[in-house]
């Protein structure tokens, strides 16, 4: 008989890492670390349970902690009630809880692995696969602001990056993070990288701040390539759609289909080839797998999505990426420009440019507590920043379609708190 558990208590405690470099992104730019909460739910038989999510300080703690009133004293292995107490479609339409919901799906699928001795991706229908394949995910970086080196801004240092990160990790694919310089010049360094590595596969972000013409223009120009896909050259579903019709070139994203109503607006009516799926922002590992299952009736391409990750998530990741069948793509991690993890054990570890999916009971990583205690007193030193603003040119307001880019030339180092 299975034994009932019940959950007796939930923590959040906000942690900042730091990066090698600062990441540059089309509205902004990672500021050296990344901020993330993590969540503990604990049961009555003293099961910890972990969650993960982006962001944090205290309305992020405040609202982990205002969850205990709906989930203490409850069955952890209810998911889809759970779905429904906390963000009911109807009652939930603008507290947005999709993220929390998202926590603490990580952490109940933690304890029930627990509680069973099986790995999470063992709950939700066993593993397809051992190992997660991922993307070198290159960005244009700023120089760490201490030692002044890890800069990426001109075409050469990207390319170095990119044989780098294979060296190191053993990448096959390769994405860049563009729509921070003019588009001609992200063009160029993304030729660059391609054909750096003919074997290899590729692919390119500007994160949706082209028009649908630039779009078209820059999709034409890299259909000789070997090309995974291009990811959101602009934003919203119809800017898509007069994309797909003239680029010979897979489409993805994942910022135009997000959630259930946008994945069958697409279905219905096709603006995205590929959809890449993340277990915050689609409210669990559950939800990803569903939507996956609705991609592959559709034939319809799944990839997996990163938003940032410290272990935990990357856990939540990597047993996605174990149990969909239809996943075609190499997936998506921040993970590698990490300097450090709040895990047991430190940062997983690349193979081939692949990470192994854990095997222990639940999400299969356990807390270093000492690591959450120093990372969250860095947290309490350096407090958060802003994600959509870039410290290299303070004032800055990107617009869509963008015309404000920034100036390949300008090698002037920031300063921020790291
Ligand atoms: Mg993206």
């Amino acid at each position: 008989m299975k034994l009932i558990v019940k959950i007796q208590d939930i923590r959040a405690t906000t942690v900042t890492v730091p990066l090698e470099a600062p990441l540059r992104h089309a509205n902004g730019c990672h500021w050296g670390r990344f901020v993330r909460t993590i969540v503990e739910v604990e049961t009555d038989n003293g099961l910890i349970g972990l969650g993960e999510m982006g962001g944090g300080g205290e309305s992020a703690e405040a609202m982990f902690r205002a969850m205990k009133q709906y989930l203490v004293g409850r069955d952890p292995a209810r998911l889809e009630e759970m779905r429904f107490l906390i963000a009911n479609p109807t009652a939930s339409l603008y507290n947005n809880r999709t993220q929390v919901l998202a926590a603490l799906e990580f952490a109940c699928l933690d304890i029930l692995g627990q509680a069973w001795n099986a790995p999470v991706c063992d709950i939700l229908g066993g593993r397809l696969r051992d190992r997660v394949p991922f993307a070198s995910y290159c960005f244009f970086r700023y120089p760490n602001p201490k030692t002044g080196a890890g800069e990426v801004r001109t075409i050469d240092q990207l390319v170095e990056l990119a044989c780098s990160l294979k060296r190191r990790f053993g990448f096959t694919t390769h994405k860049l993070k563009g729509g921070v310089f003019h588009p001609d010049y992200e063009l160029e360094a993304y030729r660059a990288l391609a054909t750096a590595f003919p074997e290899d596969s590729a692919r390119f972000d500007p994160n949706g701040v082209w028009s649908a013409e630039q779009a078209i223009r820059f999709g034409q120009a890299i259909e000789g390539l070997r090309n995974d896909y291009l990811e959101d050259p602009v934003f919203g579903l119809n800017g898509m759609r007069r994309v797909r019709q003239s680029v010979r070139v897979p489409l993805a994203t994942n910022t135009v289909v997000v959630n259930f109503e946008q994945l069958a607006a697409n279905a219905l009516d096709t603006a995205v080839d590929v959809t890449l799926l993340d277990t915050t922002f689609w409210g669990g590992i559950r939800p990803c797998i569903k939507a996956a299952a609705v991609c592959e009736t559709f034939q319809l391409g799944v990839a997996v999505h990163s938003s940032g990750e410290l272990g935990i998530q990357l856990a939540t990741m990597l047993h996605l990426g174990a149990v969909i069948p239809n996943l075609s793509f190499a997936a998506d991690a921040h993970y590698h420009h990490l300097t450090d993890d709040i895990i047991e054990g430190g940062l997983m570890r690349y193979e081939q440019g692949a990470i192994r999916v854990p095997v222990g009971p639940g999400l299969g990583v356990k807390l270093d507590r000492e690591k959450l205690r120093e990372y969250s007193e860095l947290y309490r030193r350096l407090g958060g920043y802003p994600y959509d603003q870039d410290p290299g040119r303070p004032g800055w307001t990107p617009i869509i379609p963008n015309d404000r880019w920034a100036d390949p030339g300008d090698d002037r180092a920031v300063s921020v708190p790291y």
